[in-house]
């Protein structure tokens, strides 16, 4: 599965899909559900889960500023606050929007 498009309408990230759906995911949901091992916690080889120190998230972490397509089937997003470690996969997304 692919995307069409991609797009910021308000406050909510719009897809359209290469099979003709569309999804909407609302940045705040997206930016809480971010991948990246400093949001997410990585997990040792003794299985202790490392976080980062947990940040605030401002009206700007839920601002998208720019995104990249990594690869084809991954998203980075890149959020007013600076943010833009997370990948996103496409499939994440759809679960995202399906979740709504
Ligand atoms: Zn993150």
């Amino acid at each position: 599965m692919r995307a069409e498009s991609i797009q910021v309408i308000g406050g909510a990230l719009a897809f359209k899909w290469t099979d003709g759906a569309e999804s909407f995911v609302e940045l705040p949901a997206l930016r809480r559900a971010c991948p990246c091992a400093s949001c997410r916690g990585e997990t040792d080889v003794m299985g202790v889960l490392h976080k980062g120190p947990e940040k605030p998230l401002s009206q700007r972490s839920f601002e998208i500023v720019r995104l990249a397509e990594v690869g084809t089937y991954g998203l980075q997003v890149y959020w007013a606050d600076g943010h833009s470690t997370g990948i996103f996969s496409l499939d994440q997304i759809r679960k995202l929007s399906a979740a709504d």
